[in-house]
């Protein structure tokens, strides 16, 4: 398998409604098997058209670095989840939340439409680590990681999932092994009761069992990263939480900022998990 030349530009084939506020953009084209030959899930990195200049790419230098010959180019990277990855159609799927907010990946989706560009800087990222007992937490920006996780749980496993989304509408059916349970948070107008409905989970006795991995706004991440390592005890390599978005910032900017709230010493990535069907 040789490492893909990057940056690379995908094709929208199709977009169909997941919920109101969810869209599948699918990707298909001999582009796509370039990116799936390199390190290519959980996540990717696309370039959104500037409004007037189009596609700014970077390129890379020697070392493989990128260079912004236009910086303004950089402001419209955003990061997104590989949802469904078929090596045998060449075909790629990222569910799109229609936020709400302006920014550049939101207004891109209000018009896309089949044969849409955009770039690729790359994929990859952490995923969870292998646990008898899995707290998963998040709200719509994390629930195509969340069902791209539980897809790829083994059948035995075991946990609690809380996804907070806007009403009943937002839900959607998941796989999940049986001893998963899946329980839907909906605000309906109000705030997010995420952080205090993970606060108040049942959790194993035996810290030592659980894998937390939690993806939402900037303060629902700090706030629980205190709780689930401070409070609850767990170890660093026991838990994997990222800021999906940051209110009032840009994800470039939040990027910049805080490099979305990471903490590079957390979980790593799980040996075999994929989200390839073929
Ligand atoms: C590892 C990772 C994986 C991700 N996977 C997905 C995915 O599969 N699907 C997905 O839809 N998102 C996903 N996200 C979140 C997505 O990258 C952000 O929501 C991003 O900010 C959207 O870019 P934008 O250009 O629309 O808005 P930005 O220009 O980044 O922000 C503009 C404004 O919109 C607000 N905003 C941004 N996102 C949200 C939100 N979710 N809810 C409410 N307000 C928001 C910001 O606070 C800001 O005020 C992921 C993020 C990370 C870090």
């Amino acid at each position: 398998m040789s490492a893909p030349r990057l940056p690379l530009v995908l094709q929208v084939a199709d977009i169909r409604p997941v919920t109101p506020r969810m869209t599948c953009v699918r990707f298909a084209g001999t582009e796509v098997l370039d990116y799936a030959a390199g390190s290519c899930v959980p996540n990717i990195k696309l370039c959104f058209p500037h409004p007037v200049h189009g596609l700014l790419l970077p390129d890379p230098d020697v070392s493989g670095r990128y260079q912004w010959p236009e910086p303004e180019g950089r402001q419209l990277v955003r990061t997104y989840t590989v949802r469904r990855l078929s090596r045998e159609n060449a075909e790629l799927d990222v569910h799109f939340v229609d936020h709400g907010d302006d920014g550049v990946a939101a207004e891109w989706l209000r018009s896309a439409a089949p044969g849409d560009r955009l770039g690729v800087l790359g994929g990859g990222g952490k995923s969870i680590r292998p646990a008898q007992w899995y707290l998963l937490a998040g709200d719509e920006s994390a629930l195509p990681a969340i069902a791209a996780i539980l897809e790829d749980l083994p059948a035995d496993a075991s946990g609690r999932v809380l996804i907070d989304v806007a009403d009943e509408h937002e839900r959607q059916d998941l796989r999940h092994p049986a001893g998963v349970e899946v329980e839907w948070l909906y605000r309906r107008g109000g705030a997010s009761r995420l952080a205090d409905t993970v606060r108040a989970a049942v959790l194993p006795a035996d810290r030592s069992t659980v894998f937390a991995w939690v993806g939402a706004e900037s303060a629902t991440v700090r706030e629980l990263r205190r709780y689930l390592r401070t409070e609850v005890g767990l170890d660093r390599s026991q838990v994997l939480l990222i800021g999906y978005w940051h209110r009032g910032m840009s994800e470039s900017a939040y990027k910049a900022a805080a490099d979305n709230d990471r903490d590079p010493a957390e979980s790593s990535s799980r040996p075999g998990i994929s989200r390839t069907t073929a």
